[in-house]
């Protein structure tokens, strides 16, 4: 008879295995409902633009051939939602895209050019006073095209949240690249800065509906930012004004 020694397994082996799957399962419970809160997001951002074409629609058809001045503000209610629905559906796929991994480029960006040449079109389409204060030439290795989606998310939001001229400036401060975008519109409360960068988060819902947002454009921002090694900074005072900062 010979003994034969099982391999021994100590309690604190055990103890550790147990607070790995724990940990595992945990994690996993967590991604699942955030799955979850996202889809149903999602369908109910996408339900409200619907709801308001098929009320406008059913006005139509019901009085629209005796009351022709019902109309023009039907259709203009409908082409606004159509256009609010495909704006999400967009920012909708771009995050879908990037859940099965964004291809990420690095070729020589010339900082100075693409945010000038973005610049001048977003004056021209948004019809924005916007000044462009290039303090250095600055060129580095990036991912042109995500770069630019970055700056318009950015750009946009100072669109959306101010009124008057809008501040970029491009320079080179400790070795990085900065582009700074400065608004002097509203503000973020101090309280609600690092909840703006959650997916569908909106400070004030019912103000930032009227502006036109979906709580998406920042969200992205950071993955953009993630994906191309850059960051993204806010820093912001309620009632004076909000800078939003790209560091590459
Ligand atoms: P949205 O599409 O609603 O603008 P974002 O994720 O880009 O979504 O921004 C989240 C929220 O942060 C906005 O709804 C808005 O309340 C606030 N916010 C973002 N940028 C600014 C800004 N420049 N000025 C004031 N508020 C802002």
């Amino acid at each position: 008879y010979k003994r034969i020694d099982q391999p021994k397994q100590s309690k604190d082996e055990l103890y550790q295995m147990g607070e790995t799957f724990n940990n595992m399962i945990g994690q996993l419970e967590q991604n699942y409902v955030k799955q979850e809160q996202f889809v149903s997001n999602a369908s109910h951002e996408l339900k409200t633009p619907l709801t308001v074409i098929e009320a406008y629609a059913d006005l139509l058809k019901r009085r629209g051939k005796e009351t022709p001045e019902l109309f023009d503000e039907s259709i203009e209610a409908i082409q606004s939602e159509s256009n609010r629905m495909k704006e999400l559906i967009e920012q909708l796929l771009l995050l879908a895209k990037h859940d099965e991994q964004w291809k990420v480029t690095a070729e020589e960006v010339h900082i100075n050019a693409l945010i000038g040449e973005a610049v001048r079109s977003f004056c021209a389409g948004y019809k924005r006073k916007i000044e462009f204060d290039e303090k250095a030439d600055v060129t580095v290795k990036s991912d042109a095209q995500k770069l630019k989606q970055l700056f318009y998310i950015l750009m946009d939001n100072a669109h959306k949240y101010s009124k008057d001229t809008i501040y970029v400036s491009v320079e080179r401060k400790r070795g990085k690249a900065v582009i700074e975008i400065i608004d002097r519109g509203g503000g973020i409360p101090t309280a609600e800065l690092p909840k703006v960068f959650d997916r569908f988060y909106r400070v004030e819902k019912s103000r930032a509906r009227a502006s036109g947002g979906f709580g998406l454009g920042l969200s992205l921002a950071k993955e953009l930012a993630d994906a191309i090694g850059a960051e993204v900074k806010l820093d912001s005072v309620e009632g004076v004004g909000t800078t939003a900062q790209i560091l590459l």
